[in-house]
């Protein structure tokens, strides 16, 4: 067993929900193993800062329920600089800080793997975006409550769809991935989803719903953002110069990042918490929690070369289609 006296926990990137299940399971291991737990407020800017200060078990209480991160997060681009990273590894050794668990995506496990490799500072990530697009891991946490949010608010958009006889374009995000179009999709009964991995272009979509949709009105086609956050209105555009029918647009944006923690988020943030101050104490380092299969895991950071996991898969894709041909 490794002899961590101190560790800091902090947040980093985009926040998700589940983030203060996760704080508040990683501070409760440490106290139980007799470990101090510090916090560094808005992530990395937090330690060179000196936003640094002592959490006890009331600090995390009343917080596993609550969307965001009582810690703040932020991007903090100085951190890429090496004389940064030993400013901060110098800050947390003045602590007596030994380890870091870092709650965040990964850029923030580059910055904490350099810190480990240059400074000998242990690490340990927990894998939190709505994107779910963190190669190593099949879920990240924050991805349930998002495609909950979003597939609720679809189900709102369907009432007035139905009544109205009225199409939407329902736009969620996910980056250029499709994690969570796919999810939201299938499961809000979308006439179609589109998705960066499997592009349909405008031409062949135009197609599909000229001989598809001329007894169906009412209904809903599910867009992920991609790279262009807001580009429904364009592809809305395009349909209506094509075809006589009207689209109305309906981007979801941050209201999928915000709210109450589903169960689903809650309990992995709250066990991969409780494995990070284990695993440190194990001596491990470099490493992250993942759900691999359905089992939570210790994995390697992911290699930042293969860039966002991204979403693949064929027999899902042909599933959807029998489910959007109706
Ligand atoms: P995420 O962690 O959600 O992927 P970012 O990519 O924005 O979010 O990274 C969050 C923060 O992590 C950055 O603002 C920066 O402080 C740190 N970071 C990201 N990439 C690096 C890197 N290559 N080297 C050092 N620190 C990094």
């Amino acid at each position: 067993m490794s002899t961590i006296k101190k560790l800091l926990v902090m947040t980093s990137g985009g926040d998700s929900p589940g983030m203060n299940a996760a704080i508040r399971a990683v501070v409760r291991a440490s106290l139980s193993q007799k470990i101090v737990p510090y916090a560094a407020e808005l992530g990395y800017r937090g330690i060179l800062e000196e936003n640094i200060y002592e959490l006890t078990s009331t600090s995390v209480g009343n917080i596993i329920q609550r969307g965001g991160t009582i810690l703040k997060s932020a991007r903090y681009p100085e951190f890429t600089d090496p004389e940064v990273r030993q400013k901060a590894a110098s800050i947390l050794k003045q602590h007596g800080i030994d380890a870091l668990v870092v709650l965040g995506g990964d850029g923030s496990f580059r910055g904490g793997k350099l810190l480990e490799e240059e400074w000998g500072i242990k690490v340990i990530g927990i894998p939190c975006t709505i994107d779910n697009d963190i190669h190593g891991s099949d879920y990240t946490i924050g991805f349930d409550t998002a495609r909950n949010t979003a597939l609720e608010a679809i189900d709102r958009i369907r009432d007035t769809a139905f009544s109205h006889n009225r199409n939407f374009l329902v736009e969620v995000m996910g980056r250029d991935t499709g994690f969570l179009a796919m999810d939201v999709g299938i499961a809000g009964g979308a006439e179609l989803v589109l998705i960066p991995e499997y592009p349909i272009e405008i031409p062949q979509l135009i197609e599909i719903l000229r001989t598809r949709n001329s007894k169906k009105m009412g209904s809903i086609i599910v867009v992920a953002e991609g790279q262009k956050p807001g580009r429904s209105f364009e592809i809305a555009e395009k349909i209506q110069g094509a075809l006589d029918m009207e689209y109305r647009v309906c981007i979801l944006g941050h209201t999928q990042r915000g709210g109450t923690p589903s169960l689903l988020d809650r309990k992995y943030a709250s066990l991969m918490g409780v494995r990070a101050v284990e695993a440190l104490r194990e001596g491990l380092s470099g490493k992250m929690l993942a759900i691999q299969h359905g089992d939570m895991v210790l994995a390697d950071f992911p290699n930042p070369a293969l860039g966002p996991r991204h979403f693949h898969d064929n027999d899902l894709m042909k599933s959807n289609e029998i489910l959007c041909r109706g």
